[in-house]
């Protein structure tokens, strides 16, 4: 069935019977023009399947980039977030809410944060990393009573951090930078997974550490255990704070809670958001311990909406769905059984990452072709490289849905090979 049935929101939108074109027309002149044209125009879904304004049917393989961790129109956390607005939406930053409290245990919990730990609320990535870069800025900046001012904050080359100017300041993709230039000064931008320059480069001056355990928009580049140990000495020795972003990589994706589970470090503070609220905007910033959580004090950080009852019941949903029915499980076993086929495929030169995080090449420039292909065979995947193809499925993917995928992959590669050398000519 790929009906909408009658909603409220069809009585203000007519979402049915309207051509993608047409939508894409009033886009057009309505919508700003960051984006690009967006690949179609999506009008419902279930589970991992999505459909568009024409009716045809995609296997959504990158899950709204990593957000949609049970899938679109999950039965349970529609029916939370529902019911928590139908009893209560909104209060501001002067009230709490029982959601709001019980989601900051949960995640403190499944952080295995140690006693003093405490999290900030935000409603995106971007802004999970914003309040991080003022920790970081706390952290013994110029101002602050003796010692040298921490005024140099590391990241890395590669690094993906959000789009506001702080987060900005982090990201190092020089066109994302340069049109926006001054930003917020003091990052320096190391070479990815170089565990030298990353000695050489923390000394007392430096306020914080900013690494990504899986660079995902990198292309799913995963730093080695041993580099993320390495960070943790380092930064203590230094008294600079080790920050992980896990916005991409966090709740599961990996089939751990946090994708630096594995490595046994505990960071000073951990940045959360996409798969958070399966799909409802919710941002978080843990801090670890008593020091590092006192850093920000009152009236120094704040937001409106962030972390509202229903996005925080919606998370609350989300990891309660996670962990009530399997998920970090079948996260681990299609994972590996899909990036295992996937290294057998022709054309696929190196596969990358953990859990339903996976990045593969190809053997030719042909990624965003092959995006294209797949568009048109009913699959939903993503290219952040010429030849370099991320999916980020639903963490509900079954072998059954993989398996679609696995076999329909030498075609999608022909087909894209094919448009490549014909554009070429
Ligand atoms: C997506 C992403 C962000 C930014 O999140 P937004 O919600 O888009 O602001 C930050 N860091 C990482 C690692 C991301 O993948």
């Amino acid at each position: 069935m790929n009906t909408i049935e009658k909603s409220p929101v069809t009585e203000l939108v007519e979402t049915t019977g309207h051509a993608g074109s047409e939508w894409l027309a009033r886009y057009s002149s309505s919508l700003m023009g960051v984006f690009g044209t967006p690949q179609r125009v999506l009008v419902r879904g279930a589970g991992c399947l999505v459909w568009d304004a024409d009716g045809k049917e995609y296997l959504d393989l990158l899950g709204g980039i990593a957000v949609n961790a049970l899938g679109h129109a999950h039965p349970f956390v529609t029916s939370v977030i529902s019911s928590q607005l139908a009893t209560l939406g909104h209060v501001s930053n002067f009230f709490t809410s029982p959601t709001q409290v019980a989601l900051a245990e949960k995640l403190l919990a499944i952080s295995n944060a140690p006693a003093g730990s405490k999290v900030f609320f935000a409603n995106s990535g971007t802004e999970a990393n914003e309040a991080a870069f003022k920790l970081a800025r706390r952290n013994g900046g110029a101002g602050e009573s003796g010692g040298t001012p921490r005024t140099k904050i590391i990241a890395l080359e590669g690094a993906f951090h959000g789009r506001t100017m702080g987060a900005l300041a982090l990201t190092a993709k020089e066109a994302y930078r340069t049109p926006f230039e001054p930003l917020p000064g003091g990052v320096v931008h190391i070479p990815f997974g170089d565990i030298d320059a990353l000695r050489a480069a923390v000394d007392n001056t430096t306020a914080a550490v900013f690494l990504e355990p899986i660079q995902g928009e990198a292309g799913v580049r995963p730093l080695s255990t041993e580099y993320l140990k390495i960070a943790r000495e380092v930064t203590t020795a230094a008294g600079a704070l080790l920050i992980l972003d896990e916005v991409q990589t966090g709740i599961g994706r990996t089939g751990k809670w946090l994708a630096s589970e594995d490595s046994g470090i505990v960071p000073d503070a951990i940045t959360l958001a996409k798969g958070l609220g399966g799909g409802f905007p919710i941002g978080a910033l843990i801090t670890f311990g008593e020091k590092t959580s006192s850093l920000l004090t009152p009236g120094q950080h704040g937001t409106t909406f962030g972390g509202n009852p229903v996005a925080t019941a919606a998370a609350l949903a989300t990891l309660h769905a996670v962990e009530s029915q399997g998920v970090l499980e079948n996260v681990r076993t299609v994972g590996a059984y899909l990036r295992r086929e996937l290294a057998d495929v022709d054309g696929v030169t190196e596969v990358r990452g953990d859990g339903l995080l996976i990045g593969f090449d190809l053997d030719a420039d042909i990624a965003p072709a092959m995006v294209t292909a797949g568009l048109e065979a009913g699959f939903i995947i993503n290219s952040p490289g010429p030849r370099t193809i991320r999916i980020a499925p639903p963490l509900i993917l079954t072998q059954e849905q993989a398996d679609r995928f696995l076999a329909a992959l030498p075609e999608l590669i022909a087909t894209a090979k094919a448009q490549t050398t014909k554009d070429a000519k």
